[in-house]
């Protein structure tokens, strides 16, 4: 049975079902006198981390364990989906252990944005979830921009302790992870990871050249993530690729946009004004009259309002509303996973729109 099969590289217990889940290896592995999952497979073989998802129970045990060691962790989020991709409740798991914030795919964002007055927001954002970090750096995993300074500062706060790299799926950990390794160790070999005697850890152990490790945790579905919802290929809808185009809308009240078939906009009242769009330049917005925006949308979600896919329409959550008040200038309206509509002047009442699960939310302008 399956209770036999351990992998000699993690100690998770492997599963020949799903490539994505943790403890994952082709049915021929098993086959093998000794048996590796097919994420210590990749890093023993290519120096290279993939991503591997968990459940929510399994994910919170190793968080309590790393609370009970001495380590540093480092906590990856996107910084397209802040809130998004937060993991809520980190602070109450990491114990005495100091936390470095890392906010990834900075390359998404317009060049304009100043990049220090980004990070005192992030910093602030942390307190207000509950996290207070050492040091908060805005780095692209995928283009190397900022790594070494960020290598260099895990090293110097590790203080020769263990390191831990946590994070929900998809903020682009196993990049950000595969960088630091190039960073640490050249193109040289890494020897992968023998697990600690007696236990299933499911993490897997990068080592640093003290003895220490580096420690690839599987990422967190995050439920209410909006990548959740859409097809894998609508995903490259959704996440932009290269840096968003903000696109300005001047609208009247009482007019919708409508981003794919995803959320919804409505502008009720506060005056003929502008809204700047952020928001995957891929993603088709379409415009429309609040009053006739319901119809449009039982009609036309699954082909012209899409994604979702037609194909998806059944298990696809209905959108449900929030209403906003917009009080100060320069605020965000948070369409989680997809992007933002920023409101300069106060005083406008909007609706948004976003399947049921997903957060909508206002937040002081990131930009
Ligand atoms: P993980 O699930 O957290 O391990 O994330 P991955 O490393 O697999 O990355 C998830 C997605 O984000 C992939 O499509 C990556 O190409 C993309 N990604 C990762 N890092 C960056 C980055 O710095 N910038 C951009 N634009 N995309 C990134």
């Amino acid at each position: 049975s399956d209770l036999q099969h351990i992998c000699i590289g993690c100690g998770v217990k492997v599963q020949t079902e799903d490539p994505e889940k943790i403890g994952y290896a082709p049915a021929s592995a098993l086959e093998k006198e000794t048996i590796i999952c097919q994420r210590c497979f990749r890093l023993k073989h290519y120096n290279e981390v993939q991503d591997v998802s968990l459940t929510d129970d399994d994910f919170l045990k190793i968080l309590n364990g790393i609370g009970k060691t001495d380590a540093l962790v480092v906590m990856i989020v996107d910084i397209f989906d802040f809130n998004g991709s937060w993991l809520p409740g980190l602070h109450r798991f990491v114990g005495g252990n100091k936390v470095i914030l890392v906010g990834n795919k900075v390359d998404l964002l317009p060049k304009s944005v100043k990049h220090n007055k980004l990070i005192h927001w992030m910093k602030q954002e942390a307190r207000e979830l509950g996290l207070r970090p050492e040091e908060v750096f805005l780095v692209s995993a995928a283009k190397g921009w900022t790594m070494k300074e960020t290598a260099a500062a895990i090293d110097e706060y590790r203080d020769g302790k263990d390191v831990y790299v946590v994070g929900c799926t998809n903020v682009g950990k196993s990049t950000f992870i595969n960088r630091i390794i190039k960073e640490v160790t050249g193109e040289g070999d890494i020897i992968t990871t023998s697990h600690f005697p007696g236990t299933t850890l499911d993490i897997i152990q990068i080592p640093l050249d003290d003895g220490k490790s580096l420690v690839d945790t599987p990422g967190i579905i995050n439920h209410h993530q909006m990548a959740h919802f859409v097809d894998k290929r609508d995903l490259k809808v959704i996440t932009p690729k290269r840096e968003i185009k903000p696109m300005v809308f001047q609208l009247n009240e009482g007019q919708t946009l409508f981003f794919g078939g995803l959320a919804r906009f409505d502008y009720v009242s506060g005056g003929r004004r502008s809204f700047v769009c952020y928001l995957s330049n891929d993603l088709n917005i379409h415009r429309t009259k609040v009053e006739n925006a319901d119809e449009l949308y039982e009609k036309h979600v699954g082909e012209m309002l899409t994604p979702p896919r037609q194909e998806h329409l059944e298990t696809f959550p209905e959108l449900v509303k929030q209403e906003f008040f917009i009080k100060e200038a320069k605020t965000d309206i948070v369409f989680s996973g997809l992007g933002w509509v920023t409101v300069n002047e106060p005083g406008a009442k909007v609706i948004a729109y976003v399947p049921k699960g997903v957060q909508a939310l206002l937040r002081k302008s990131l930009i």
